[in-house]
């Protein structure tokens, strides 16, 4: 059994007013407030707008939830229009934030060099990155899911020194699966979350690598998420359309009872 803590994080994506957060949060934190998931750390990741709320809501109640950014600029200040720095997540008190997301990817053109930029922004600021790297359709019927995904995963952490590396958290996201209702099998996600860390192990060392978490994400649902979740190198899932229902990601979170 792993001593690495799951992590079960909420992607709201472009979803959810302020208002709507604070509701969304507060029901979280009724249905959690008990002992149960202590050992399952849970997070919220809003869109911008929503994290100052969040954040007061979370401090001033000192709930266990944490929560976190959709993007980063790798940039701290300046001519950056429409862009929110780590500066400025930091002081928010941001713990993560997704960094290469495969929407931001798709529509933001964001490449390796972006997200090793992003990545190294993150941690300047003490904010942990989650990394989300995995192959497309083409990919995977291709059968090059692996390599894809590790090369995303090599491209990201150039130049990352180990001690900040072994606080990442990397998320295995098949793009076929996010958002369509087509999950991966618990044996594709362990393929690719056990490579994850193979390849940890080859860049930096066995132990770094076992202190890693590694997040399943796609799909992932109360009904499938127990599977997933008994992979061996399987820490926790980032969810995206299920964690808009308060109910149903607290029974996600839950995955054990
Ligand atoms: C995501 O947005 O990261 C995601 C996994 O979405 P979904 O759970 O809706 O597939």
């Amino acid at each position: 059994m792993s001593s690495r803590t799951p992590l079960m994080a909420g992607n709201w994506k472009m979803n959810l007013n302020h208002l709507e957060a604070i509701a969304h949060v507060q029901k979280l934190a009724f249905a959690l407030a008990d002992k149960d998931y202590e050992a399952v750390e849970v997070a919220v990741l809003p869109p911008f707008t929503d994290i100052r709320s969040v954040q007061t809501l979370v401090d001033g109640d000192k709930l266990k939830i944490k929560y976190g950014a959709q993007d980063i600029s790798a940039h701290d200040s300046g001519a950056f229009t429409g862009e929110i720095s780590g500066p400025m997540l930091a002081k928010l008190k941001c713990a993560y934030v997704a960094i290469g997301h495969s929407e931001r990817r798709q529509y933001h053109g964001e490449d390796e060099a972006v997200c090793n930029a992003k990545v190294k922004a993150a941690f300047k600021h003490g904010i942990t990155p989650i990394l989300c790297v995995g192959e497309g359709l083409d990919v995977r019927k291709a059968g090059n899911q692996v390599a894809h995904t590790l090369a995303q995963v090599d491209g990201a952490l150039e130049g990352v020194p180990a001690e900040q590396a072994e606080t990442i958290v990397i998320a295995y996201e098949p793009v076929w699966a996010i958002g369509t209702g087509e999950v991966a099998t618990p044996e594709d996600a362990q393929e690719v979350c056990g490579a994850i860390r193979g390849r940890l192990a080859e860049l930096y060392s066995q132990e770094l690598a076992d202190k890693v978490r590694i997040q399943y994400g796609g799909s992932v649902k109360s009904g499938n998420v127990a599977a997933i979740m008994a992979q061996p190198d399987v820490d926790g899932a980032l969810i995206g359309g299920a964690a808009l229902d308060a109910d149903e990601f607290v029974k996600i979170v839950r995955f054990r009872d």
